[in-house]
This record gives C-alpha cells, sequence and structure tokens, in this order.
C-alpha cells in the first residue's frame, strides 16, 4: 500500500533525527527569553537578535520587570541591532502589558491556560502573528503545538506534499496530524554534520512531553535542512538527507 503523505512525513522526522539528532531548540536560559527573541527575530537574522539578547541580560533587564520599568528611549538603544527597534520595543511593552492584566505578570500562570485559548490571546496581540505565537507556545510555554516557517513551507511544496501558499493553519495540523503518532526517545543521534544544531540550553532542556519533544525537533530539524541544503535560491538534493523522498 502507498504509503500516506502523513507516514512520509515521519518518515522524514526518522531519518533526520537519526542523521542528526536533536537541534536543541530554542536556545535560551529562561521562558522569557524565549519570548523576547520570539518579538526580536521578526525580519532579522538570528546573529542581530543575539547581539540585542546579550545587551539585554547585561543590563538585567532580560526578564519583565526590565521591560516594565526601562523608558522606551533606553530600550530601543538596547534592542536597537535586532532592527525596527521602535516596533519591537513598543510589542515587548505590550506583551507585558498584556501578562501583568490577565495573569498577574506570571509567566507560570499564563502557560498554565489551554494552548488553544492562550494561542488566541497571543495572536490578538500586535506583532503577534502564528509563527511567533506558536514559537512562545512550543518553544517557552512547551505546548504541543507545530511552528510552521518558511523552511517547512518550501520543503513541502518542493516535495509535492502542499504547495508553499497553502494557509499556515492548514500546514500546521498536516504537520501536527503526521507527527502525532511518533514519540522519541526510539532516535539514536548519527554521525553526519549537525548543520544548525544550537548548544543545549537550560530551555532546550526544559521538561515537556513526548509530543511536544518531537515538535521541537522536527521544526528544528526543518530549519537545519532548509539552511543547509534546501536554499530558497536552489535545492541542494545531492546530499540532503530527504533526497530518498523526492517525488
Ligand atoms: S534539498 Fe532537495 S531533497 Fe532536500 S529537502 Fe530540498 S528538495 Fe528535498
Amino acid at each position: 500500500m502507498k504509503p500516506t503523505q502523513e507516514d512520509q512525513f515521519c518518515a522524514y522526522y526518522r531519518t533526520l533525527i537519526a542523521a542528526w539528532g536533536p537541534q536543541h531548540w530554542w536556545p535560551a536560559r529562561t521562558r522569557f527569553e524565549v519570548i523576547v527573541g520570539a518579538y526580536l527575530v521578526q525580519n532579522t537574522a538570528w546573529t542581530n537578535v543575539e547581539r540585542a539578547l546579550r545587551r539585554l541580560r547585561s543590563s538585567g533587564l532580560l526578564n519583565p520587570e526590565g521591560i516594565r520599568r526601562t523608558p522606551l528611549p533606553r530600550l530601543q538603544a538596547i534592542i536597537r541591532p535586532a532592527g525596527y527597534f521602535r516596533q519591537k520595543t513598543h510589542r515587548l511593552k505590550t506583551f507585558v502589558v498584556f501578562l501583568d492584566q490577565h495573569y498577574g505578570g506570571s509567566l507560570i500562570r499564563m502557560f498554565a491556560q489551554p494552548a488553544e485559548e492562550l494561542r488566541q490571546q497571543l495572536l490578538a496581540l500586535d506583532g503577534v502573528g502564528p509563527e511567533t505565537a506558536d514559537s512562545i507556545l512550543l518553544y517557552a510555554g512547551q505546548h504541543p503545538v507545530f511552528v510552521v516557517d518558511a523552511y517547512t513551507r518550501r520543503i513541502l511544496d518542493r516535495h509535492h506534499i502542499l504547495p508553499a501558499a497553502t494557509k499556515y493553519e492548514e500546514i500546521r495540523a498536516f504537520c501536527e496530524r503526521s507527527l502525532a503518532q511518533l514519540r522519541t526517545g526510539n532516535w539514536q543521534p548519527g554521525t553526519d554534520l549537525q548543520p544548525a544544531a544550537h548548544s543545549p540550553s537550560p530551555m532546550s532542556r526544559a521538561p515537556r512531553s513526548s509530543l511536544a519533544q518531537v515538535y521541537n525537533d522536527m521544526h528544528g530539524l526543518l530549519v537545519a535542512v532548509g539552511k543547509s541544503y534546501c536554499l530558497k535560491s536552489k535545492a541542494l538534493c545531492e546530499n540532503c538527507p530527504l533526497q530518498k523522498f523526492l517525488p
């Protein structure tokens, strides 16, 4: 019997995790750092985000209280390396106001909400689209929510599973439906190069359900494929671990 597209997507996961092992997403020390990173990474490279995060940390401001009490001009100056600094500063302030008003400033209380409920609240905030909301839910909250990004779209499109223009929710539903049948614990780290793996961090090692771990690993692995082989300009299929799945 011909494998379904969902089966195929699971096979991508098994192949990639066997080749490269966990990618250790998200590289951060705290949940709040994940949230700030998810805002700052919009429309810029991660290296710029890292500079801004370092500046926030060394100023003692990488926490809700730091964002809450620091005047806008100072905050803008600190996160300037991340680009769009006025807009991003305003959005971070908005998030902390939301956290204070709805959850008394407590991330523990916020992430105790059911994922879908919290997702809708996050999506209503300025500057939070589905990818940012889902990154916060998965990587800061450890909720089993799959993050769809440009790499996921490109790979699914080039493998004729879903066209790149497919709606975010449709791709997310496909990925979650496919991977829900998997659990971690049966992978063997590969010996191949790990193209984009982060170093283990307190947040990458945070406790989470096996399903959230699968979603976490798969997103990181697809990013690695997209950055190293499935480039926007061209597909370097020859050495890509997913070559055997090409239609
Ligand atoms: S580089 Fe080629 S084999 Fe690899 S994911 Fe892209 S299209 Fe598939």
